[in-house]
């Protein structure tokens, strides 16, 4: 039995997480949960939003399926899901857009990866203020030494982009093609303006690609990846991005195969995968058994991949997909119209998948 901690998070998470949990054991995975809080409940309850004990699962177990957490705007309490990514270290954001039938979208032929850095680049949380010492005292420095000059008066973000970060996450990206049979790996970047963050990306990503020549590898300037993403979605597999560019096309691809709603993820490191849906916890919804399973439910299917569980987690996709196909035992988001009195609710659909496999 592999021991996963399960972290049913807030708003809606619970609901979800427990119509996710009833779906993995239906496939029959060798899987024990070890169940732990995060969020504004474990706050109530416990009064903290990460208790010491949900972190040390995670530490122990190295995966974890997690619904969603609420960051409460004001109170002062950082973002748990920002704080578990810097804690464990999970620099690989996956992304996965497919196509399913049933789901309402722009095109059909859908199946990307999307593969996000997630600890450096402009999210990297290296600011300085306009108007502060720092702020003046860095822009005398570089207008000293730079032909390009800072006008004062400035907001400055760094973007740093490193050799071992950008070939983690590129060999990440080829780790993952290799494993799941995908065939070519395209790198993103803007390297023809930032030649020395984005053009190291660039290099290092050529460097690595030199290492795996198993997979197919290209290049692709950033603007141009937008225009042909929309335009022939198909001629791409699995992209690798710094972690700006890979926060803007993870929804941009999330986008073409329906949204939120069928969206999954992971945040994976060297040591730990916590594999969550993209939407967040929707607390307008919290215990009403309303919303759409589906993102987490297919997290889960990544998760059971990631544990080379693939005959489970194919069992899974097919069931998702044939419910999501008839139509029928779906929740009000995939109906024709929001208010379509035959939707189902949380659990329902989960049955449905259940019934399915
Ligand atoms: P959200 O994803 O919760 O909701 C956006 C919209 O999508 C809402 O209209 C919501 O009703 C709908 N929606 C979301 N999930 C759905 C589902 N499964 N089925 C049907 N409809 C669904 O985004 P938000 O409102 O910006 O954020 C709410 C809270 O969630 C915030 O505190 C935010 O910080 C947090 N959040 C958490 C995560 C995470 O835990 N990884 C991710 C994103 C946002």
């Amino acid at each position: 039995m592999k021991k996963v901690t399960l972290i049913r998070g807030d708003g809606i998470g619970p609901e979800i997480a427990e119509a996710t949990r009833r779906c993995v054991e239906a496939t029959g995975a060798a899987i024990e949960w070890d169940v732990q809080e995060a969020g504004l409940d474990a706050m109530e309850e416990l009064g903290t939003p990460l208790p010491e004990a949900t972190l040390a699962s995670v530490e122990a177990n190295g995966v974890a399926l997690k619904a969603p957490i609420t960051t409460p705007v004001g109170t002062g309490f950082r973002s748990i899901n920002v704080h578990m990514r810097q804690h464990f270290d999970t620099y690989a954001c996956l992304r996965p857009c497919k196509s399913y039938e049933g789901v309402r979208s722009k095109y059909d032929n859908i199946d990307l990866v999307v593969v996000r850095e997630n600890t450096e680049d402009l999210y990297a949380g290296i600011e300085f203020q306009k108007d502060t010492a720092e702020a003046a005292e860095l822009t005398q420095w570089i207008n000293q030494r730079s032909k390009q000059q800072i006008k004062y008066k400035s907001g400055i973000s760094i973007k740093p982009i490193s050799v071992e970060g950008t070939e983690r996450i590129v060999q990440f990206a080829f780790d993952y093609a290799r494993k799941n049979k995908r065939k070519k790996v395209t790198s993103v970047h803007k390297a023809n303006i930032m030649k020395h963050s984005d053009g190291l990306w660039l290099d290092v990503s050529r460097e690595v690609a030199k290492k795996n020549t198993d997979i197919e590898f290209e290049d692709r300037i950033v603007d141009n990846m937008c225009m042909q993403l929309v335009q022939k979605p198909e001629l791409y597999d699995v992209i690798v991005l710094p972690n700006l560019y890979g926060d803007i096309l993870s929804d941009l691809c999330a986008g073409l195969v329906g949204g939120l709603g069928v969206a999954p993820g992971a945040n994976i490191g060297a040591k730990t995968a916590i594999f969550e849906a993209t939407h967040g916890s929707a607390p307008k919804y919290k215990g009403q058994n309303k919303v759409n399973p589906t993102a987490l439910i297919l997290s889960s299917m990544l998760m059971l991949r990631h544990l080379d569980m693939f005959a489970e987690a194919e069992k899974l996709e097919n069931a998702v997909a044939a419910v999501i196909a008839e139509g029928k035992d779906v929740t009000y988001d995939m109906k024709p119209t929001r208010d379509d009195p035959t939707a189902v609710g949380t659990s329902e659909m989960a049955d449905a998948i259940i019934a399915k496999m």
